[in-house]
Parts: C-alpha cells; structure tokens; sequence
C-alpha cells in the first residue's frame, strides 16, 4: 500500500492550511478559504502528471467510473462488456445506473482481451469497461480496433492504475473517458477519493455537473446556480482534496521505488522458481509496479501454494477465491440482490450469470499468485521476501 507508506508531514501541512480557514468545501466561499483550492490543486497536478486535458476529483473511485459513465451516457439497459477479474466497484457503477454488464474473458495479461471483447459483442453492446488490473495495461491495441471496428465506446476504470501508461500515454486517456481511485489501498490514497478524466471538454462538464446535483458551476451564487442534468452528490471535500495533493507529488517517486524493488523480486523468482510464468505485460515500461503477478501450472497447485504461504507467513495474495475480485464469489451478484429493481432485473437477454462458463479466466486466475509491492523496502527486505517466497514454492512442489 505504497500511498499510506509516505503519509507524512507533507500531507499534515496540506490538511493544516484546509483547517486554518475551516472552508471544508470545495466550491465558491473566495474570501473564507485563504487562496487555498486543494480540490482544484489536486485536480492541476493530476492533469500535469497524465496529461489529461480535464481532470475532475470525486468522492470515491466508484463515484468517478458512476460519472464517467454518465459522461458517455451509458445507461438503461445498455450492455457493457465487462471483466469477471476486478475489485467489483465498475460492476456495481454499470448495474446502478441502468446497465447491463457481460463478462467476457481475460487472458494472461489479467485483463479482458481483444478476441474475447469482440466474441462478446451484441447488437445491445454500447461500451467496454476496461478495467487495468493490478497497476498494469491491457492490450490496447487490440482493444481500441475492436472497439472502432464495432462502434462501441471504450471506458477505462484505472481505479487500480494511475501511474501506469501504455506506449507513453497515461491509462484512462485511450478511449472516451478514465478513473482512478484514492482509496486506503491505492498507489496514492486520500482516506477516499478519486478523478474521473478526459480529453472531451463536453464530458467534463457533465462529469463536474453529475458530481454535484447538477450544478453548472457558473457564477459565484451557487444556490442562483443553473442545472442543466440531473446529478447526485459525489464531492470531494477539501480535507481529502489536500491528502491527495501531498500524494500526488509523490507519485513519481513512489512509482520508481515500486519499479525498483519489482526487478528485485522478479529477477530472483525468473533465475531461482523455474516452474512458474509470469503475467504477460503488453507495455511493461508502462507497469506502475504495484504487483508482481505469476502462474502456478495448475490451479490445484496455486491453491497449494497460497496456503503455504499462509502458513509461513510470506505475503502472497491469492485472488481466484477472494470474496470481492473474482466473478465465483459474487453470489449477490448472481442472485441480483438489490435493495431496489434495476434493469437488469427485466432484461430477457441477459447473461445468466449462474450459468456463466468462463473456462479461461477461471484456468488463468485460478492459476494466478500476486506479490503486492511495497516503495519502501530495502533491498534487504526485498531479498529476504524472496528467499522467503522461493522456499515456499519449492516446499509446495516438493511433495505435489
Ligand atoms: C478500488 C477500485 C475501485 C473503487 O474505488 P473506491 O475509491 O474504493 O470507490 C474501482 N475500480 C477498481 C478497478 C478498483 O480497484
């Protein structure tokens, strides 16, 4: 969690300057607040680091992929192709605002892949949420000509990925519209937080109006305020607004230390653990480098190793049966238990997602271990994680 390792006096000399004036709003109020915008700064150094032309900071990262859909107008009983390996927060954003989602497969980049993008397609297909799992980008590429072949918009959930690129350019940028998270796990966290982002200055505006019930944001009246849509409240206050403006001038810096002590780990797993593989990058230059994933041969023996390493102490993560990242555990999704009716509850061509085969995705995560990487080590550390995570391995194999 390398965002919560450099929580420091930078971050406390941001909140002080919000406390001082007490303006915890992130809206109008020029002479309460002491010249002081965290949001807006936040937002400036967020567009200065992607390159975003319109970055605008929300409440949460589910708020912000809730406000980019609504920036590309997904909605009532739209299908969005969606991945069954991801936090669940883009699958939640999809169903609440009148969606549909269809999970298509991943292959060994962790994330959907092209072929299984396009076998998803239907007639009802409005977008792809492409979610960039564990700090790395999908295939691009392959996406986007997808994507244009068929007409269909391409939405990136980078909730996981800021700090992460593809061929020079930020994830988020490549199609319609981005977001990321600043949540407690992330590479840079505000308690809570996120942006929502683009190069569409028209969806910006919707972004900024949804965030908040529709306010234009023209004028310095805000109850005179015009409200050209509908909205909701999906603020961001000034005290996680100044959190995150500490962080993000740390991001650079946080994200080598991640590449640094990633090459450690890797080099020796690649030279000491000849019986694993290692997840496919399509631009590894790119790679934030909050994880180091890898393949067991068989799901029976990733099964085996994660609990070795449970049972030794050594921090490795096992997704395929986690509760909240892996399509097999979301059984209130499968029952569509929701406080109210949604769309999706009278949509006749739905996927049933009890039903669901997904034969590669289940093969390749079920294979999968990932090593969530810490800025902070030393090469000690990092060197006696490996020795640590090496004898496990060979442990498991040994008697399988
Ligand atoms: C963390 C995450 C989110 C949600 O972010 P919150 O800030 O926790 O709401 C969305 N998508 C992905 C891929 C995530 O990992």
């Amino acid at each position: 969690m390398p965002g919560t390792e450099y929580f420091g006096e930078e971050e406390k000399k941001e909140v002080n300057d919000v406390l001082e004036s007490g303006m915890l709003f992130r809206y109008n109020h020029d002479n309460q607040r002491n010249g002081h915008w965290k949001a807006r700064e936040f937002e400036q150094l967020f567009e200065e680091y992607t390159g975003a032309k319109h970055a605008h900071a929300v409440s949460s990262g589910s708020a912000a992929v809730a406000c980019m859909m609504a920036a590309a107008g997904i909605g009532y009983k739209d299908e969005v192709i969606c991945t069954p390996f991801t936090f669940i927060a883009p699958i939640e954003a999809v169903l609440f605002a009148g969606g549909i989602p269809v999970f298509a497969e991943v292959d060994e980049t962790l994330n959907l892949s092209a072929a299984s993008i396009e076998a998803a397609i239907t007639p009802n297909t409005k977008a792809v949420l492409l979610i960039h799992m564990c700090g790395a980008a999908a295939d691009l590429d392959g996406i986007k000509a997808v994507c244009k072949k068929h007409n269909i918009k391409l939405l990136e959930d980078a909730g996981q990925a800021l700090g992460t690129f593809y061929k020079g350019k930020h994830v988020g940028l490549h199609g319609e519209a981005g977001a990321v998270s600043f949540d407690f796990f992330k590479i840079t966290t505000a308690g809570e937080g996120g942006v929502c982002f683009t190069n569409d200055t028209e969806k910006y505006e919707i972004m900024g109006q949804f965030s908040d019930h529709g306010h234009s944001h023209i004028g310095d009246n805000r109850g005179m305020e015009s409200h050209p849509i509908m909205g909701f409240n999906y603020r961001l206050g000034e005290l996680n607004a100044a959190v995150a403006v500490a962080q993000m001038r740390k991001l650079e810096m946080i994200r080598e230390n991640n590449i640094k002590n990633k090459t450690i780990l890797k080099e020796r797993l690649r030279k000491e653990v000849p019986f694993i593989t290692f997840r496919c990058l399509p631009d590894e230059e790119g790679d934030s480098a909050t994880f180091l994933n890898f393949f067991m041969e068989t799901p029976e023996l990733a099964q085996a190793a994660a609990n070795q390493c449970a049972k030794d102490g050594v921090g490795v993560a096992y997704w395929y049966t986690n509760m909240y990242h892996f399509i097999n555990q979301w059984d209130h999704l499968k029952a569509l238990k929701s406080p109210y009716k949604l769309a999706i509850h009278d949509y006749e061509n739905r996927q049933d997602y009890n039903a669901l085969e997904l034969p590669k995705s289940q093969n390749i995560i079920g294979r999968l271990l990932s090593v969530g990487i810490r800025a902070t080590w030393t090469e000690a550390e990092v060197n006696k994680l490996a020795d640590d995570i090496i004898a496990s391995l060979h442990a498991v194999v040994a008697v399988n």
